[in-house]
């Protein structure tokens, strides 16, 4: 456990795979680069890896001002021990007082391991991370410029606010496509700081002899577009009619859980808590709620248009165009309109 280093980094760890950044680093630094700027400190990205050090002007462009390099061939494949060692070996050395991490399977595997060893707190799956003064309700002492980590907890029913008085670095997850990606800026500068750790043959426990990487069905993420049907569909038949908008639309097909649970359409179209977050320009929701656990992944769309037999749906809540009625008679009108515009 550290102390608290008030005029420590906020960080960034970088995930990589074969040389290519995951989005969700990219993310987090537009995010670091703000939270850094309210504590007047500078802002750190950790870069493990083998041959990664091309990636660091990205890293920067993206808001780092010093990327940490520590390539070594032993940290070529991600496996935890090795990659523990080498941020755990950095925070020792440059003791951050913020270290954020993408809620990535990568991610939520090495975080809690880094802070099991540094005897730091860790929140998984934040949504925010803002930066307050706090008031400890116990010893009434004040607390300068705490990282908020904001969480659904309780099934998504509430928001908890979680701080770290004491056991630094503050450290969270946060999942992908929570924060805005920030403009990459080519002019700025920064340090590029090669370190050497040590990663002993006794952290090689685990050997990654084969890897098959399964490509993504459907990036929700990228879609500028999405359609999304919910339980109110009825049928795997009936979403044909979602994937027919979504195709005049030129977008891609999103659910809720109830639809996936249901049968309806694969897992890797859910959206929402426990599925993907997205901030499309356009969502449009079709037979859905608008459960939170639901809003919790889409109510950063731009411009949302629900479609639901029930007026009183939480869905209207949220959407900027309601249309009450059933999906089978409103989506063949939409599609023919849409045809008919498009010719
Ligand atoms: C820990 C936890 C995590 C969760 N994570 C997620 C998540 O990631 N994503 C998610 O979506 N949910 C999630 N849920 C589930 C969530 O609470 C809701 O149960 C779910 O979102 C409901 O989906 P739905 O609105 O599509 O279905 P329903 O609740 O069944 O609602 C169907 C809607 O369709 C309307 N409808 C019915 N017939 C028609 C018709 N013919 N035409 C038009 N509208 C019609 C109904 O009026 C109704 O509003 C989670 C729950 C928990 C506890």
């Amino acid at each position: 456990m550290t102390k608290p280093n008030r005029q420590g980094e906020v960080w960034v760890f970088a995930e990589q795979q074969d040389g290519q950044l995951h989005d969700v680093s990219l993310e987090l630094c537009g995010r670091a680069r703000l939270l850094a700027n309210q504590l007047g400190v500078t802002m750190g990205v950790i870069l493990p890896g083998n041959n990664v050090e091309s990636l660091a002007s990205t890293l920067i462009a993206h808001g780092a001002d010093n990327v940490y390099v520590v390539d070594c061939p032993r940290l070529a494949q991600f496996t935890t021990l090795p990659y523990a060692r080498a941020v755990c070996a950095l925070i020792d050395k440059y003791h951050p007082q913020i270290v954020i991490y993408g809620a990535t399977p990568l991610g939520r595997d090495l975080a809690p391991r880094v802070a099991s060893e540094m005897r730091s707190g860790m929140t998984a799956d934040c949504t925010d991370l803002q930066i307050e003064n706090v008031i400890d309700p116990k010893t009434k002492t004040e607390h300068e410029n705490l990282l908020l980590q904001i969480r659904p907890a309780f099934g998504g029913n509430i928001i908890a606010t979680i701080v770290n008085y004491d056991q630094w670095p503050q450290m969270a997850t946060v999942r992908e496509g929570v924060m805005p990606l920030l403009p990459a800026d080519a002019n700025r500068t920064g340090r590029v700081i090669r370190e050497n750790v040590e990663i002993s043959e006794a952290l090689m426990a685990v050997r990654v002899l084969e890897r098959h990487v399964e490509q993504r069905k459907v990036n929700l993420k990228a879609s500028r577009i999405i359609v999304a049907g919910g339980g109110g569909i009825g049928s795997r038949e009936n979403f044909e009619l979602i994937y027919e908008l979504a195709g005049v639309l030129g977008g891609v097909v999103g659910a809720s859980r109830a639809a996936v649970d249901s049968g309806f359409i694969g897992k890797e179209h859910q959206i929402g808590q426990t599925g993907t977050t997205v901030r499309p320009a356009l969502y449009v929701a079709v037979g859905i709620s608008g459960a939170i656990q639901h809003r919790a992944g889409m109510e950063e769309s731009a411009k949302i248009i629900a479609v639901n037999t029930d007026p009183e749906a939480p869905i209207f809540s949220i959407a900027h165009y309601g249309i009450v009625g059933d999906y089978a008679d409103v989506l063949p009108k939409m599609i023919k309109a849409i045809r008919t515009r498009n010719l």
